[in-house]
């Protein structure tokens, strides 16, 4: 039901009489499914967009100059909180379908087994456990789907350009997938949208972390955006760097960097870190996490440049 609930504040709330199942349910069972399918904006609308904003403009120069024009700078950035524009109970088909695709519970997902690469073998081992997708959340197929996207609409650019045609259309298609990927790639770095603890700790609490469902949006949204600035992000990005090997792999290597960050979120929270300006340590903890994301996407967009340059496998090889 929640899954169809309009971005407000309030469905970052649990109704109180949940919170007692989220203590007491185990980890990997009815707490989740209790509390799963609102772990959903990360970031927030400031956030989402200096990820955008800072992942194109850091791209190196061998990528096409019409990507990195002020025109598309500012459409990318524009389209940074798009998918989160997709939660309107207006289309409730779109909102429940996408809604799972902004987060992934690493604790359920891998009590699965391996992950298998392409979506659709994901969703029959969950339906076969007698889950669904929607509680587990199907954050890298998504990203890893908007990649290919990307590449795709690349390689075309380049056949088109080597044939000597005009390219604006293709250029729009690319601008188009490269804003969209960045919302996902800037969920994946927010720590919370990667465990099942999205919204209050569950399971054994030796520390007292909050079990209140507040720190989430508190974190992502209003602490963002009071606090954290495009130059702070900026310092903390990563030198550039083409992703080697299987997209699929190298993303899910950074949501699992990313779910090392959990308790810290906590422990933050803990000493007031989220609250009004927060703390020294809060403020480079989340500047931090923010330029993560933005690193990630410039070298996914970098890489899918790259590799859009490669030959397409001969499907008849070897027949
Ligand atoms: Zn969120
Ligand atoms: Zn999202």
């Amino acid at each position: 039901m929640r899954l169809k609930e309009t971005y407000t504040v309030s469905m970052f709330r649990i109704p109180g009489s949940f919170r007692s199942l989220g203590v007491l349910a185990p980890v990997l069972g009815l707490c989740a499914f209790v509390l799963t399918p609102q772990a959903v904006h990360a970031w927030g609308n400031e956030g989402h967009r200096m990820i955008n904003r800072l992942a194109v403009t850091t791209l190196p120069a061998d990528v096409p100059e019409f990507l990195r024009a002020p025109a598309a700078v500012d459409e990318i950035e524009y389209l940074g909180p798009e998918p989160d524009r997709w939660r309107s109970k207006a289309e409730p088909e779109l909102s429940a379908a996408q809604a799972p695709e902004h987060f992934i519970d690493l604790e359920l997902a891998d009590a699965l087994g391996p992950l298998p690469h392409k979506r659709f073998d994901f969703e029959a081992k969950v339906f076969a456990a007698g889950e669904r997708p929607e509680t587990i959340g199907l954050q890298p197929w998504q990203t890893d789907e908007v990649w290919e996207r990307l590449k795709a609409a690349m390689r075309q650019y380049r056949e088109m350009k080597a044939a000597g045609q005009d390219t604006k259309d293709v250029e729009a298609a690319i601008i188009f997938y490269a804003g969209w990927l960045g919302h996902y790639v800037g969920d994946g770095s927010q720590p919370l949208h990667v465990t099942v603890k999205y919204n209050g700790w569950v399971g054994p609490n030796p520390n007292g972390y909050t079990t209140e469902h507040h720190i989430h949006y508190e974190f992502e949204s209003p602490f963002v955006a009071a606090n954290i600035h495009l130059a702070d992000v900026q310092a903390r990005m990563t030198p550039l760097k083409a992703i080697d090997g299987d997209m699929f792999d190298a993303y899910v290597a950074y949501l699992r960097h990313t779910a090392t960050f959990v308790e810290k979120v906590y422990q933050l929270d803990k000493v007031g870190g989220f609250v009004g300006a927060g703390t020294p340590e809060s403020r480079d903890f989340t500047a931090a996490r923010l330029a993560d994301g933005a690193s990630m996407l410039r070298d996914m967009i970098y890489s899918a440049w790259l590799d859009s340059a490669q030959p397409v496998p001969d499907p008849y090889a070897g027949k």
